[in-house]
């Protein structure tokens, strides 16, 4: 199975990027932030507070993650509940970061996504891919994007989703949350020694030129 692992901070537009890669290839596009994002939910309607640690490890069993692919594309469930509508909001965010840092959270998730890994043909995206989860991609990218940039893109897509927010509040929490994810004990959200570094500022359909033709040439024979 060919494996892509595509990592980077959050706005970055590794989902968009992947999205159009894994169209473009035929491949299954894994995007493990949902997870995190799923766990954050899950969390919160059980009405943890984020310092209980071990209320939240305790949950763990009762949280049941999968993907589904219907209609070509791809759903997250809790349980039997499809929760992509309700995990993209700026409060689902810091709950997903907040229990990502957990050790036992990266354990409970690690198998699913490397058991998807092993049967398909997968572009994964999310912090600690190319590190942690397939340290033996055929092919690593960190994806970059200026700050500004970053928030801007995650502004607008809050505001067509029609959260309350603004551009600065955006850009403080992300901020926020790029720290905690790059300098938490476990995982941190870094590049991968022998990850391909993707400037994603500049025109889309150049940027995905590239990654292809970075996968092709990694990918042949
Ligand atoms: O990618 P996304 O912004 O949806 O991820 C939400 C949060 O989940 C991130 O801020 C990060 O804390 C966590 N995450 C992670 N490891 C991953 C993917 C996401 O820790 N592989």
């Amino acid at each position: 199975m060919i494996n892509i692992a595509l990592d980077g901070p959050s706005g970055a537009g590794k989902s968009t990027l992947a999205k159009a890669l894994a169209a473009k290839l035929g491949y299954i596009y894994t995007d493990t932030g949902a997870m995190y994002r799923t766990i954050g939910l899950a969390v919160k309607r059980a009405d943890i507070s984020l310092e209980y640690k071990d209320a939240i490890i305790a949950l763990l069993p009762a949280i049941k993650i999968s993907l589904r692919f219907e209609n070509g594309e791809q759903k997250i469930y809790l349980g039997e509940e499809d929760v992509g509508g309700l995990i993209r909001t700026n409060e689902i965010s810091s709950y997903a970061s907040k229990v990502s840092a957990i050790p036992e959270v990266r354990t409970h998730l690690l198998d699913l996504q490397r058991d998807i890994a092993a049967k398909n043909n997968v572009i994964m995206d999310g912090r600690d891919i190319g590190t942690v989860i397939l340290p033996n991609a055929d092919v690593k990218f960190f994806v970059t994007v200026s700050d500004k940039e970053r928030a801007r893109r995650r502004y607008k897509e809050l505001i067509a989703k029609g959260e309350n927010t603004t551009e600065e509040e955006v850009y403080e929490m992300m901020k926020a949350r790029d720290l905690q994810d790059s300098t938490r004990a476990v995982a941190p959200a870094i590049p991968a020694a022998d990850a391909i570094s993707l400037d994603n500022s500049g025109d889309f359909d150049e940027v995905i030129a590239k990654a292809l033709s970075i996968i092709e040439e990694k990918t042949k024979g």
